[in-house]
């Protein structure tokens, strides 16, 4: 196929405003590597509510594209590529997996350069690299598929690769979003007991619940230290991982984490929002250490989890709780924000 002239896109024009929902240029040509892939489906990470906040402090990229789960199906591939061909359909992720780690696309909004990474989901069609897409199965369900692009891979990674959860483990999840839960469904995979979630949202945590949590905290209402406390009979937990980003609670899950457990941090933390901690047992055996999407290798872990889920051993459909178009995204992310949606929200493209 053509590529076609212009497509709709989500621009982040400026740091915590909303993004700017306009037709923009496409590339005519596609460069080593990339490959033209029209979009079904996206997701939208805490990751992306902290960039358009500005999390990370100034953004030197602006304006430009963002989103980084999706799926959708191959239109055409540029010179070289070998690992998906026209007509596949394809989870986009931002972990690099098999391939070509190509140019990023160059996208033009009112005749000016508008800048966009090896990925990006917010816009109907992505020149995406090579190795930032992964076929699945043509009669996948492309709702699904787009989970697989980072929450499910970067939930799982986390107690697979980052926290290497054993049988019987106690493990504590701070912040049960679309990451979150696919943590507590991980650890529950695995058998970690007790599996304790923490969230400040009822209705996370009722999905915290569904998703494999044997006990859920509200901390607006108590005291999280003091619940846990409750629950493993005093005793220090061996996995505590925090998907917050807040200094106070990565600071509260160290102290009670036993001297020899793992502390992971998932949550982007703020610019300047630093830790104080007593550092001491980390030099005998207690681990801190921050994850970087769950460390998956897309290629090799989507194909294994995707199978888990035909075989109907993970729940994926009970995180999908809100549909949006990409004209309404902005109200997507003002729901997101405000933790009305529990689990995951897509905008659907086409
Ligand atoms: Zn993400």
């Amino acid at each position: 196929m053509t590529i076609p002239k212009t497509m709709k896109a989500a621009i982040l024009v400026e740091l915590g405003k909303p993004l700017v929902v306009d037709q923009i240029s496409m590339p005519q040509n596609l460069e080593a590597g990339q490959v033209l892939v029209k979009i079904y489906f996206s997701g939208i990470c805490g990751s992306q509510i902290g960039e358009i906040k500005g999390a990370k402090g100034e953004d030197k990229f602006l304006p430009h594209l963002l989103g980084h789960e999706a799926s959708g199906i191959v239109q055409e591939i540029g010179p070289g590529v070998k690992h998906v061909k026209e007509g596949d359909a394809v989870v986009l992720h931002w972990r690099k997996g098999r391939g070509i780690d190509s140019a990023p696309p160059s996208y033009k909004w009112k005749g000016k350069q508008l800048n966009a990474g090896w990925v990006t989901t917010f816009n109907e069609y992505a020149v995406v690299s090579e190795n930032r897409i992964t076929p699945i199965p043509k009669n996948s369900n492309f709702e699904i598929a787009a989970l697989f692009g980072c929450a499910v891979t970067t939930g799982f990674g986390v107690v697979e690769n980052n926290a290497k959860v054993r049988i019987g483990e106690s493990v504590v999840v701070f912040g049960a979003g679309g990451v979150g839960l696919n943590i507590i469904q991980a650890a529950s995979l695995v058998s970690a007991y007790p599996i304790i979630a923490v969230d400040l949202y009822d209705n996370k945590l009722g999905l915290a619940k569904k998703m494999g949590a044997t006990h859920i905290i509200n901390s607006n209402h108590k005291d999280p230290k003091e619940e846990i406390a409750k629950i493993i009979n005093n005793k220090e937990i061996d996995v505590f991982i925090d998907n917050t980003g807040l200094p106070a609670v990565i600071e509260m899950g160290y102290r009670v984490t036993k001297n020899t457990g793992r502390v992971v941090l998932v949550g982007v933390p703020s610019k300047g929002s630093n830790i104080n901690i007593y550092s001491l047992p980390l030099h005998f055996g207690k681990s801190l250490s921050g994850s970087h999407g769950g460390e998956s290798i897309p290629h090799l872990d989507i194909p294994r989890y995707h199978d888990l889920y035909l075989a109907g051993r993970i729940k994926l459909n009970e995180l999908i709780t809100h549909h949006f178009s990409l004209d309404q995204i902005n109200d997507a992310i003002l729901n997101m924000s405000s933790g009305n949606i529990a689990g995951r929200c897509l905008i659907k493209m086409s």
